[in-house]
């Protein structure tokens, strides 16, 4: 048998693409009352039940399933000396047997190079893109993640000065504390990021050079606020992350045009 490689999942793998506007659908409809196993033996019972189901040529492995405290809803699976090992993210205790059922189905089609069912794509993601999981899910990121920020006083910018003076020009000094740093690392690809879950705003250390204006850090700054100020809405199942509240907000920063086309340039992405 050829070796396969690990296969990972995370509920960002299954988001609709952008263009899909429909309302998600209602998990009840796909899911049976029976909940997921609780021990990690039932879910090896349930794992080989849906390897068997799928009828894969393959020999049949051994099973050795088990659910890991994930910072998100990651699972992952691989087959190492002929043995199938699968790890669930723990968030899903408690899902619907049908939830778990689909994402075994996914796992194992990825693992053995196969096409999941669109029923078993669709199912998962009904579960895990309800309001009550995404909750959860981030009280959980906030709880186990572990946010690597540098303190906002840099070589060349504080980021807390560029921080208090935007919120008395643009908030009325109003927007709640939120902790802002640089970037462990020079970043050229995500050059800014803000985390809900933390309420964290990270800058790219790539931007505390004499060589980038000023005009430009504030933008940056001035981008991640506003994702404190409008929250990401939903419209059905697709997240709003630039909402027309928040385009029109930007809109007021007066170097918007520059800082967009000097941006462009540098072809890295705000978050
Ligand atoms: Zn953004």
């Amino acid at each position: 048998m050829s070796p396969l490689a690990t296969s990972q999942l995370s509920l960002w793998d299954l988001e609709p693409p952008p263009e899909a506007d429909s309302p998600a659908p209602n998990a009840a409809e796909h899911t049976s009352r029976a909940a997921a196993p609780t021990s990690d033996a039932e879910l090896a019972a349930l794992f080989l039940r849906v390897f068997r189901r799928l009828d894969i040529a393959r020999p049949e492995p051994r099973f050795d399933a088990a659910y890991r405290p994930f910072t998100g809803l990651r699972s992952t699976i691989r087959l190492r000396h002929g043995r199938v090992e699968a790890r669930v993210s723990d968030l899903l205790i408690g899902a619907p047997a049908a939830a778990v059922e689909a994402l075994a189905e996914i796992l194992l089609a990825q693992l053995y190079r196969q096409r999941p069912s669109a029923e078993a794509r669709q199912c998962y993601r009904a579960y895990v893109t309800q309001p009550e999981l995404r909750g959860k899910l981030e009280q959980t990121r906030r709880e186990r993640g572990v946010k690597r920020l540098l303190p906002p006083r840099g070589r060349y910018f504080n980021l807390q000065l560029i921080f208090e003076d935007l919120n008395a020009r643009f908030f009325s000094g109003e927007l709640s504390p939120v902790r802002i740093g640089w970037s462990p690392h020079r970043s050229r690809t995500v050059l800014g990021h803000y985390d809900s879950a933390h309420r964290t705003i990270t800058i790219s250390r790539a931007f505390d050079s004499p060589s980038v204006p000023g005009y430009l850090l504030e933008y940056l700054v001035y981008h991640e606020m506003l994702h404190a100020r409008h929250p990401v809405e939903r419209n059905g199942s697709r997240r709003v992350i630039h909402s027309p509240a928040f385009v029109a907000d930007e809109k007021r920063f007066p170097d918007y045009e520059r800082a967009i086309r000097r941006l462009r340039r540098l072809s890295g992405r705000v978050d």
